[in-house]
């Protein structure tokens, strides 16, 4: 808790603390290697960027990208498109949803999600979260329960996987039908098992912030033929379905190919071939996040008034993105720990804030969706703060900006942070 007599003073002293700035940019990612360049080039100059525009038997970019990226999830089909929050749509609406049906989904995740619900047709219903940033499994069983809503999207929102098993049983004991969004989890898992693999459909985003960058970009991955039949159909692709480098057999979509609509939203070449080579070493950026993620997180935990999302040990998480929570805090006193971090170069997120800022936002400002009583959720966000990690960052970033917010949390009255 805090106490009261938060004044500009104690700021002022904080400002004079010997505290060197952090001048490193908190948007800045790795540029595209030279490997990814070289090929997207090849494609430039071939003129051939659509991902159908092929000469022969030849296999596109596209193609070849979601036959390694349905081999890295361990999915039998991959779906390459043009955005995460596509993905998610076009996700709903394979799977069957009718217009106006409720969709489950956690009550705090970003704008693309309770979009996607309302692209496909239907209506989001907000599940709370714990502390820990992951679905309240009682608020779901309570929402889902009597069938109530037939579909989940569950959002692996900053990375942070829900107890999957649980989950799974839950989904299992209503019938949900589960869509998971993984626009933060792309290479997360639980006990082994990739995030993205646990319902119908997994969702990732290759847009800039995420873990592979073609500034847009998305993928759908399934074991479900007839799912994903539907999904390659709606994503738009004519009668060259036959061209996938990861779909279900052309006889699949026998059944299909008429009553589904065309809903363009395709990859196209260029941005497959900046993907593939980042792909090849997604592995070893997890590992690069990670190090970088662990080396703040100490810094962080040795603050008594922050609580920093446990981890547990079954999560294989990837370290791209931190959050922690001051409970009790202000929304004057979350304004100035902001701006405080801000003055030494530290850009934190808060989702607190009455107005959305930036890509932060929360479900009080989506005025589309009908409004919810969400007072747990409520209760967490007026005090969590959120930073990126970019690969951009050296060890020695990352321990210097642990140390500033550390340090902006001592000069606050924060209990426990003295
Ligand atoms: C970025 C993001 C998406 C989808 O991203 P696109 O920009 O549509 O590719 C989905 N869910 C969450 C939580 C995200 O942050």
């Amino acid at each position: 808790m805090l106490g009261t007599d938060c004044n500009t003073a104690k700021w002022d002293e904080a400002q004079r603390m010997e505290t060197k700035p952090f001048t490193g940019s908190f948007t800045l990612q790795e540029p595209i290697g030279e490997e990814g360049i070289s090929a997207a080039v090849k494609v430039m100059r071939s003129g051939r960027l659509h991902r159908y525009n092929t000469a022969g038997d030849e296999l596109s970019e596209t193609a070849l990208l979601e036959r390694e990226y349905a081999a890295y999830q361990g999915s039998r089909y991959c779906l390459a498109c043009a955005s995460g929050g596509y993905a998610m749509q076009i996700a709903l609406r394979a799977a069957g949803l009718r217009p106006g049906e409720p969709v489950l989904t956690n009550g705090f995740t970003l704008a693309p999600v309770p979009g996607a619900i309302a692209g496909a047709g239907g209506r989001p219903v907000l599940v709370e979260i714990t502390p820990d940033l992951v679905l309240d499994l009682a608020d779901l069983e309570a929402k889902a329960g009597s069938g109530k809503a037939r579909f989940l999207l569950l959002s692996n929102m900053r990375g942070h996987l829900v107890d999957m098993e649980r989950l799974a049983a839950l989904v299992d004991a209503h019938g949900l039908i589960l869509v998971e969004d993984c626009a933060h989890t792309m290479g997360a898992a639980w006990r082994g098992k990739k995030s993205g693999n646990f319902g119908i459909a997994g969702c990732f985003s290759t847009q800039t912030y995420k873990h592979l960058n073609s500034g847009e970009g998305g993928f759908l991955t399934s074991d479900d033929p007839e799912f994903m039949a539907r999904a390659v159909m709606l994503s738009g692709s004519y009668m060259l379905y036959g061209r996938h480098g990861a779909a279900p057999d052309p006889s699949v979509f026998a059944g299909i190919r008429l009553d589904t609509p065309n809903c363009s939203g395709r990859m196209d070449n260029l941005r497959a071939a900046i993907l593939r080579p980042q792909l090849a070493v997604l592995e070893d950026s997890i590992e690069r996040w990670n190090e970088r993620y662990r080396i703040v997180e100490q810094k962080l935990r040795a603050v008594d008034a922050f609580h920093v999302p446990v981890r547990p040990p079954e999560e294989r998480y990837v370290g791209s993105s931190i959050q922690f929570l001051i409970e009790g805090i202000s929304k004057p006193e979350a304004h100035d720990f902001v701006a405080a971090n801000k003055a030494l170069g530290v850009e934190l997120k808060w989702f607190g804030d009455d107005e959305p800022v930036a890509f932060t936002s929360n479900h009080k400002s989506w005025g589309y969706v009908e409004a919810q009583q969400l007072p747990k959720t409520d209760a967490i966000l007026s005090g969590l703060f959120d930073m990126r990690i970019p690969l951009t960052f050296s060890s020695d970033d990352c321990a210097q900006i642990g140390e500033i917010i550390a340090s902006c949390a001592k000069a606050m009255p924060l209990k426990g942070a003295a």
